[in-house]
């Protein structure tokens, strides 16, 4: 017998037939004798509803009292399961993340958690039932209900599975696992076995949102079982993510190619080339809690040089709003910028041991005539900022050129 937290994502709850087959899923597995903790999203859609409602009362809405509001979309979700696994003759009990409580710092619509009280929990587990945990959401020392992030919902399971210590998290989404890139960008990707949890943790980071990164972080630090798997069939073990040293011998060198189409590119032309210029620009924009991606800063010639950095796209016209105002103290000569850039990256341990990746890769998009307008490299990954029109172009060259569309 073994606990096992199941998270169900926002397609897997999004009618109430699909409610009825999640509580029919969760009574098999109960049947084995296993303890279940499971943790929905709120049905599709409805938290792009939620904040749509409250943008047409303020553009720019309070972050307390929209959480407030999006935070409604799991209550709802985790009340119709409870009801429809009591249809199946299970026994089940629903809470929200401020009852259980699951404690969260005071960053609204993006906190984190600090802790989980699982007495509750453990209490109505041992007396048979199965426990519904809202996702997405808890509450800060004050009482106040926040959330987490969009797709948070990943993050409130792994938190739970490491909370309880659970012999294993599913994630249940409308795929069968995580894949080689985006199986809907490109339909020969392959579903992977296996993910190392660095590997995973690059692919989430840069833009594959089947996972959200932070549930990656927490399974990592605290050891959770963690597997991806579909809730529209059967059969089927996912993709686990493991521990390096777990991977079988023989790897491929890239595991896969992920994209972000949210990139926005900022550049300051003809700064001063002196010290303190970089922190000068970046600092500002960090006051105005705006996240930089990549950063260049060019070799200057006669005195000046050139800065650019990437924003989410969303942060696009503050970010320009920002340098407008520092341009004049810098003594910047323009300030232009580009919203339709995206980012595309290739990712794989097999990298470290590996030269040659890079040019590959530059090479490939060459010979498509795709333009790099920026570079970036770690150890186990390559990112190129490139036009977003050449997105998937590019997205599907690669998944080619490093035979990502071939069994391993
Ligand atoms: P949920 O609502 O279940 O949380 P998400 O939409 O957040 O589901 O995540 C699942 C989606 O992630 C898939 O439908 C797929 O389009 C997308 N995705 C992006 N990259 C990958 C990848 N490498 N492997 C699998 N799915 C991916
Ligand atoms: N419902 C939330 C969202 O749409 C959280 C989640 O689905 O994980 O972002
Ligand atoms: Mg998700």
């Amino acid at each position: 017998m073994a606990l096992i937290v199941q998270k169900f994502g926002g397609t897997s709850v999004g009618s109430t037939d699909r409610i009825k087959n999640v509580a029919k899923r969760v009574a098999r597995w109960k049947a084995q004798g296993h303890d279940i903790v499971v943790v929905p999203s709120a049905m599709s859609g409805e938290t792009n509803r939620l904040i749509g409602l409250a943008k047409e009362i303020s553009s720019n809405p309070n972050p307390r009292e929209l959480d407030v509001i999006a935070s409604t979309g799991e209550q709802v979700t985790i009340g119709l399961l409870a009801m429809a696994m009591h249809e199946e003759g299970l026994k089940a009990k629903s809470y929200t993340g401020s009852q259980v409580r699951v404690l969260t710092d005071s960053m609204h619509t993006k906190a984190r958690i600090l802790k989980i009280d699982d007495q509750r929990i453990r209490k109505d587990l041992s007396e048979g039932n199965v426990v519904i945990v809202a996702g997405f959401q808890g509450a800060d020392e004050h009482g106040n209900i926040t959330t987490l992030g969009r797709g948070g919902s990943d993050t409130s399971a792994v938190a739970l599975a490491a909370a309880l210590k659970a012999d294993e998290c599913q994630i249940y989404t409308d795929v069968d696992g995580v894949y080689t890139t985006d199986p809907r960008v490109v339909p020969e990707a392959r579903k992977l076995d296996t993910i190392t949890f660095e590997e995973m943790l690059e692919m989430a980071s840069l833009g594959s949102k089947v996972l959200q990164i932070r549930s990656v972080e927490f399974a990592g630090k605290y050891k959770v079982k963690l597997r991806v798997l579909s809730s529209f069939q059967d059969e089927g073990e996912g993709t686990l993510i493991t521990v390096e040293e777990d991977k079988k011998m023989e790897q491929p060198i890239i595991s896969g190619i992920a994209f972000n189409r949210d990139e926005a590119k900022l550049t300051v032309l003809g700064v001063p080339d002196r010290p303190g210029i970089a922190y000068q620009i970046l600092g500002p924009i960090a006051d105005a809690n705006i996240d930089v991606d990549m950063i260049i800063q060019n070799v200057g010639h006669d005195g000046t040089t050139d800065f650019s950095f990437t924003v989410n796209r969303g942060d696009y016209n503050k970010a320009l709003g920002v340098l407008e105002t520092v341009k004049g103290h810098i003594g910047a000569r323009e300030i232009v910028g580009d919203n339709k850039t995206c980012k595309v990256s290739a990712v794989g341990v097999g990298m470290r041991s590996h030269p040659g990746i890079a040019s590959q890769m530059f090479r490939t998009l060459a010979e498509e005539g795709i333009n790099i307008q920026m570079i970036s490299t770690s150890e186990i990954k390559i990112s190129v900022v490139i036009d977003e029109k050449y997105l998937e172009l590019a997205v599907r060259i690669l998944h080619k050129t490093f035979g990502l569309d071939k069994e391993a």
